[in-house]
């Protein structure tokens, strides 16, 4: 199911008249969710992530704007009609019910021509039970469950009802570091599995872009970019973004481009044809930087932290805006630890370029 939305905007209104203080949470949101493909929504706290959501589920009315599935506008339908699936960060359980109540309880509720004989219900009970590998658990109550395994039940309960979109809000968020990275990697085999159509929230962007088709990086209600996770590590459309994602995080300096070529500080790091004179800021990926003799940028070694095949440089530029610069190269590189400094070289499609007012990327050709 494809889902569509259009010029989708949520203000909240100030709570009283005085304070002019209203919110604009989500602003002018246009963007095709292809069927079948999982969506992450990501964006620190506070970007308008699961006010997106919850207008998609109908949990929230939008202030303007449409949302479609498929051909369907279900803008003015209640969350009940729309076909969602929707799992939260806490997995809000029924306590006093078993894994098998907790699971057939959407279906009880069903009405109409909807409604399903016991067996009928029970057969989609186990058989979403089975999809997240719960199944020899229903007879137990929440509380004689792990985290993870609770978070799955409510997987489950989202599913039983086979949704036509599934919508999840920091699901991981309340699970420990291996069971969060083991539960992504279930919720992205059940989403293969099922094919539904899902969007992902999360804060995190590794997680974002393990899991994602397509990642929507959001900033103060306003998309920033759409695209294929490595697409937009690789071609990050601001500074907002570059900064976002990528861990370690991206490197970013002060920089001055004079006749084509970019400085930091005194030193002539990189040609970068095409670009006026100006003053910039110049993001470098730590995977952007090649040791060598007679590296261009010279820094003030700190320290040198080999991490099995990679090793982490650490040092200091006074051009950076960053405490330190992280540069990781293969471990077949021999670092002179006693060195006071080190010499670096950059490879220019991990260099970007962007403006100091608007944030906005300058592109230059990379040979
Ligand atoms: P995220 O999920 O990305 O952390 P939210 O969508 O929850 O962000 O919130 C976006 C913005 O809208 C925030 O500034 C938040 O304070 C505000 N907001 C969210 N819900 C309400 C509400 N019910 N009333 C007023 N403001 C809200
Ligand atoms: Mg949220």
């Amino acid at each position: 199911m494809k889902v569509e939305l259009q010029n989708l905007t949520k203000i909240f209104p100030s709570r009283n008249k005085k304070e002019n203080s209203e919110v604009i949470a989500v602003n002018n949101f246009t963007f095709e969710i292809p069927d079948g493909k999982l969506v992450g929504l990501l964006g620190p706290s506070g970007c308008g992530k699961s006010t997106t959501l919850y207008m998609i589920s109908g949990l929230q009315k939008p202030t303007s704007g449409k949302i479609f599935f498929g051909d369907e506008d279900v803008t003015e339908l209640t969350p009940e009609n729309r076909g969602i699936g929707l799992v939260f960060q806490n997995y809000a359980l029924y306590p006093h019910m078993t894994v098998k109540q907790n699971i057939l309880f959407p279906l009880q509720n069903l009405k109409g021509e909807d409604k399903m004989d016991k067996e009928t219900m029970l057969k989609r009970a186990y058989e979403a039970a089975k999809l997240v590998q719960i199944d020899e658990l229903m007879d137990r109550k929440p509380s004689e469950l792990s985290g993870g395994q609770q978070q799955r039940v409510a997987i489950a309960r989202a599913l039983v009802k086979m949704p036509r979109v599934l919508l999840l809000d920091e699901p991981l968020s309340n699970l420990d570091a291996r069971l969060r990275l083991q539960t992504r990697e279930e919720i992205r085999r059940i989403q293969r599995e099922t094919g539904i159509t899902t969007v992902f929230v999360t804060h995190d962007q590794e997680e974002a872009m393990s899991i994602s088709d397509v990642i929507v990086v959001m900033k103060l209600g306003v998309v920033q970019q759409v695209g294929k996770p490595q697409e937009v590590y690789d071609n990050p459309t601001n500074l907002f973004v570059a900064k976002f994602l990528g861990t370690p995080p991206i490197n970013v300096f002060d920089g001055e481009v004079k006749g084509g070529k970019l400085y930091l500080g005194e030193s002539a790091v990189l040609d970068v044809p095409g670009v006026d004179d100006r003053a910039v800021y110049v993001g470098i990926r730590p995977e952007g930087f090649v040791p060598a003799e007679d590296g261009v940028l010279e820094a003030n070694l700190s320290n040198v932290e080999v991490m099995g095949r990679d090793v982490s440089i650490v040092s200091t530029h006074s051009a950076s805006l960053n405490p330190v610069v992280r540069s990781i190269v293969d471990a077949d590189y021999k670092i002179d630890r006693a060195s006071e400094t080190v010499k670096l070289n950059l490879k220019p499609h991990k260099v970007f370029l962007f403006d100091k007012e608007t944030e906005e990327r300058i592109y230059f050709e990379v040979n």
